[in-house]
């Protein structure tokens, strides 16, 4: 995954990537690095968080006015001093930064030993810049030259920035399945994986895309294909401000990104549900309409909490509009040969747009004949770029590593998509309709009601903060939440929980509950509501801590639970975008009170652009 930064023009070149550094932490925090063009080119680099290395290196001399650097998630070599980048070729004239995996690295590096380079890390990218430098050299050709042909000879992918000690204004760019964003300043230029590293400098952004190149001067940026033809940059505008990104004043960005839920749901509504006139307009899905109505089955691909949200959309899809739907794990898909037919409708679902499991899973199943729509939360992504249609989320960009706003956007998205197609294949009523479409209108109301009883939530926290496991049940629409609230619980605080289908629990997990169990029913008011308290009656038997996430009002299932959290009374297609804001704060309580980084929990990174 890995942040990368890059800088060159007339400002001060190491306070704008450290600055930069720091916002792209939620892409990776084993090691930080930064390479500097001072009379050569200078490393800097050290196992940790960017603030870190910060600290590590005060007093040097680090002006520059050219620069590049990298915060890692370590792919190949563990996370250490040595095997952060930038990596520094044999001469010492090359530093490098790369962003993903290169994966015929080891015969390369084979080639290499035998013409006597000698490693001084684990990386792969260490391996394809002495491969650049062996080709330039003995080529007695450009860098730029030089990069061409190593990547021609790459299988993997990246993101690489490239700084040469005898060319000290230039760096060389070049991608291929990481993100890459050129910020376009006044004689000046910055490079970033995502926008936020230039945001107060310059709202005029270049996308690069795959098998794109890009030489980088303070006055000058020639973008060239690895055919070594050159390409009119697609200048594009910024529509992100700077308080996005900040923490604004809340403790932490989960919190702060939990908070903004009822404005971001909003956003996502707003412009596309008129519930008074009963339309929804997306224009991205309207163009698909009548193959979507058509098609026999829909494929939902995602990974990881995106893959939750899909499971929902299964649920409503399959209720509303009579498809039949399926939920793949992009990672699986994408290997197992799926059967996929023209006219099959694939749903990708992805917050950062960059998952790299789900995008080549689109991709094979788009050059099979399927219909791409994709639900992506960051504008221009490579899912949203590639896809047929789809729509937004519109949540404002999450920071915080474990996802909240993304999800619940995700949620709305999808409800909307099967409302929307419901209504023109006509399997749905028009009171359905209208009902429906009503209730997703109050949801952003009714989740800042949920967020009223956050103080409360905070003591069920720490009353169960030091439990060893977790057990979270649901039935129908709650399932894929009861998910959800097990996968936030572990990302943030590391105590082992568990999903299961509040029926399932019979056959296995049920062997686990003692009188030390937290066992969390997600137990709203819907259609099987009366089945989930038998199960809670089941737990309460055998001396498990029940506590449950239930609709206002209900007081037989409060008599059965230790502690409960309520949401307001909500349909129950709509009730998930509830029912899980419960479970993301406690989850967020029990980490903080155990006294983890729940902004940045470890081994993890938010954007997983490695396979
Ligand atoms: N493969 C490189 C490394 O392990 C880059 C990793 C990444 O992009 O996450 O250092």
């Amino acid at each position: 995954m890995c942040g990368i930064v890059g800088y060159t023009g007339p400002r001060e070149a190491y306070p704008i990537i450290i600055k930069g550094l720091k916002r792209l932490e939620y892409r990776g925090y084993d090691s930080t690095g930064v390479a500097l063009q001072n009379g050569g080119v200078k490393v800097y680099k050290k196992k940790g968080k960017v603030a870190e290395l910060e600290e590590a290196i005060v007093g040097k001399n680090l002006h520059a006015h050219v620069g590049i650097g990298h915060t890692r998630w370590a792919t190949h070599g563990e996370p250490s001093d040595r095997n952060a980048h930038p990596h520094q070729s044999s001469s010492g004239k090359l530093a490098m930064i790369h962003n993903g995996i290169i994966e015929n690295y080891s015969q390369l590096k084979n080639e290499l030993i035998k013409k006597g380079y000698v490693f001084h890390s684990d990386t792969d990218t260490e391996v394809l810049l002495n491969f650049i430098e062996e080709i330039k050299t003995n080529n007695s050709c450009t860098l730029e030259e030089a990069v061409r042909i190593a990547l021609k000879r790459v299988v993997g992918a990246y993101v690489i920035l490239l700084v040469d000690a005898d060319d000290p204004e230039t760096i060389i760019a070049a991608r291929k399945g990481s993100p890459l964003v050129i910020g376009i300043g006044k004689g000046e230029h910055f490079l970033g994986s995502d926008a936020s590293p230039m945001l107060e400098y310059t709202k005029e952004v270049v996308y690069v895309n795959d098998y794109e190149l890009a030489i980088v001067r303070p006055d000058e940026l020639i973008l060239k294909n690895l055919g070594n033809e050159k390409l009119t940059p697609y200048v594009q505008k910024l529509d992100l401000e700077l308080a996005a990104i900040e923490k604004g004043g809340y403790e932490h960005f989960m919190l702060k990104e939990i908070f903004e839920q009822p404005q971001t749901i909003y956003d996502c509504l707003r412009g596309r549900l008129d519930a008074s006139n009963g339309t929804i307009t997306m224009s991205g899905i309207q163009q698909y309409a009548d193959q979507i109505v058509k098609a026999s089955r829909i494929v939902i691909i995602a990974c990881g909490t995106s893959w939750h949200a899909g499971l929902v959309a299964e649920y409503i899809i399959e209720e509303l509009c009579r498809i039949n739907v399926e939920v793949e794990y992009a990672s699986e898909f994408r290997y197992r040969n799926p059967v996929i037919t023209k006219g099959d409708v694939i749903i990708a679902i992805s917050q950062s747009g960059e998952t790299a499991d789900t995008l080549v899973a689109i991709e094979t199943a788009k050059a099979k004949g399927a219909i791409i729509l994709g639900v992506v939360n960051v504008v221009g992504s490579s899912i949203a770029r590639i896809s047929h249609g789809g729509a937004y989320t519109h949540a404002g960009p999450e920071i915080g590593v474990a996802s909240t706003k993304a999800f619940t956007g995700q949620l709305a998205v999808l409800t909307m998509i099967a409302l929307k197609i419901a209504y023109i294949k006509g399997s749905i009523s028009h009171e359905r309709y209208m009902h429906l479409l009503n209730e997703l209108q109050e949801i952003p109301e009714k989740v800042a009601w949920v967020l009223k009883n956050s103080e409360h939530i905070k003591k069920i926290a720490e009353k169960y903060k030091d439990a060893r496991d977790f057990l979270y049940l649901g039935r129908g629409y709650n399932f894929p939440v009861a998910l959800e609230g097990a996968l936030k619980l572990k990302e943030i605080s590391y105590i082992h929980a568990e999903g299961y289908p509040a029926a399932e629990m019979k056959h296995g997990p049920i062997a686990l509950v003692d009188d030390s169990l937290p066992v969390v029913f997600i137990a709203t008011r819907d259609a099987y509501h009366e089945k989930i308290v038998s199960n809670m009656q089941e737990i309460k038997a055998r001396k498990g801590r029940v506590i449950s996430v239930i609709t206002e009002g209900d007081e037989h299932s409060t008599s059965l639970s230790e502690d409960v959290m309520i949401i307001p009374e909500a349909d129950e297609i709509v009730a998930p975008m509830l029912s899980v804001v419960p479970l993301q704060l406690l989850a967020y309580y029990i980490g903080v009170a155990k006294g983890q980084d729940v902004d940045k929990p470890r081994n993890l990174a938010k954007s997983v652009t490695v396979e």
